[in-house]
């Protein structure tokens, strides 16, 4: 019998705020260095459009990776399956900033969840519009799907990337050099760490990712935002290679479609249920955060909540 769904989040969140342990704040990025470890907010949209929330779920936070996933949705709006040309559907198992997997693949990275996948989806979404726009058109998109136009980009955040993102650069080039990334090196890589210092905060992220809960349909605006199979396709990225390499164990302790991002965020969805987003700015050392992985495990138990359990 599954528990109440208000009490298991209040529960999962006065742990969560007082927990001791709670990882590492991501300090390669000097921005995001500054966030206080000791946040934890929540949040979950049921089917029915109920939202639960508890903790810091309306504080704003930075999304980074988990943009990857809106990113993806623009570019296979944008170029549909022309996409699986720059980019494989397996998991790295190596670390979301890698480069050693590129060299003897041909410079195809190996999944859009990757960093240097994410990049090359970025890419087309910069080569489709001018300059630099493609990351107001993310943007654009994010807000749509969240249904809020106060969502912006943290403009310290993306300076900070830009000033230290050597080893993106490094995967960006590397790629170019292998024909994968078509455009200017340097645009492209502004569009991706703009993409990547959208700040969001749990409700928001929650409302963002409804449509992947619901077969593609936002069930508030009722707009059918991807098709059936695109949403399956983009929750099956999402389980196998949405925590790096750590997206093994997040699938057999968890059992949901999830991405997280080194602000400490995570976007899940149990389909059919519940979108669901947990901030926790503490990371592990595969980059994923602590106690929202933590949360997850609690609430996807708690609520029978699990892709491999009927
Ligand atoms: N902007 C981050 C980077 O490219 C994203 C990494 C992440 O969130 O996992 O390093």
């Amino acid at each position: 019998m599954p528990a109440d769904l208000a009490e298991t989040l209040a529960a999962i969140a006065a742990e969560g705020l007082s927990a001791t342990e709670r990882g590492q704040v991501a300090s390669y990025i000097p921005e995001l260095a500054k966030v206080s470890p000791a946040h934890f907010g929540i949040a979950v949209i049921t089917a029915d459009g109920t939202e639960h929330v508890a903790g810091d779920a309306d504080l704003p936070f930075s999304i980074q990776s988990v943009s990857k996933v809106f990113a993806l949705v623009e570019a296979l709006d944008s170029h549909g399956d022309a996409v699986w040309a720059r980019v494989g559907r397996e998991p790295s198992g190596s670390a979301f900033n890698s480069i050693v997997q590129l060299e003897a693949e041909g410079g195809r990275p190996r999944n859009p969840f990757i960093n240097a996948g994410a990049i090359a989806v970025t890419d087309l979404i910069a080569a489709a519009h001018e300059d630099r726009a493609g990351s107001g058109a993310i943007l654009r998109r994010v807000r749509a799907l969240a249904g809020d136009d106060s969502i912006n980009v943290d403009g310290a955040v993306a300076y900070s990337e830009a000033a230290t993102g050597f080893r993106n650069a490094g995967l960006a080039n590397f790629m170019k050099g292998f024909g994968v990334i078509t455009g200017p090196v340097a645009s492209t890589l502004d569009v991706y760490f703009h993409q990547c210092a959208i700040a969001m905060s749990c409700r928001q992220l929650a409302r963002a990712g409804r449509f992947l809960a619901h077969a593609g349909r936002c069930p508030s605006s009722g707009k059918q935002i991807v098709s059936p199979e695109r949403a399956r396709r983009i929750n099956a990225l999402m389980l196998t290679c949405g925590h790096y390499d750590a997206s093994g164990e997040f699938a057999f302790q968890v059992g949901l479609p999830a991405k997280s991002g080194v602000g400490g965020g995570i976007l899940a969805v149990a389909p059919g249920k519940a979108s669901i987003a947990v901030w926790s700015p503490g990371l592990s050392p595969q980059g994923n955060s602590l106690l929202g992985t933590r949360a997850l495990e609690q609430l996807s138990r708690a609520m029978g909540w699990n892709v491999f359990q009927p």
